[in-house]
């Protein structure tokens, strides 16, 4: 499971937070599944820190509403709408093709 945090105004994220970034009240801890659906795609050739690059970036709809930034490091590409198990390794968020 991954934890984010939901709120009662429906808002869910991944991760974590306090404050609603919809509503601005607080918000509770929740767990969300550890899969989900690609939404978009970028390669970043400038990487953030922690991370190589070149890599892709894509943002997956977790199921049960929350979405999240995952990186990609698999030698193929991933497609829109593909389905991707999501990874904590060393507090970043890794996805992988479900097959
Ligand atoms: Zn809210």
């Amino acid at each position: 499971m991954i934890k984010g945090s939901e709120c009662l105004c429906g808002k869910k994220v991944v991760p974590k937070r306090d404050i609603c970034p919809k509503c601005g009240k607080h918000m509770s801890e929740a767990e969300f599944q550890d899969f989900g659906r690609v939404l978009t795609l970028t390669i970043l050739h400038v990487p953030p820190e922690g991370y190589e690059g070149p890599i892709m970036f894509c943002m997956v709809a977790i199921e049960g509403g929350a979405k999240l930034v995952c990186g990609y490091e698999g030698d193929r590409d991933l497609d829109i709408g593909e389905h991707v198990r999501i990874k904590k390794i060393d507090n970043k968020y890794i996805c992988e093709p479900l097959v």
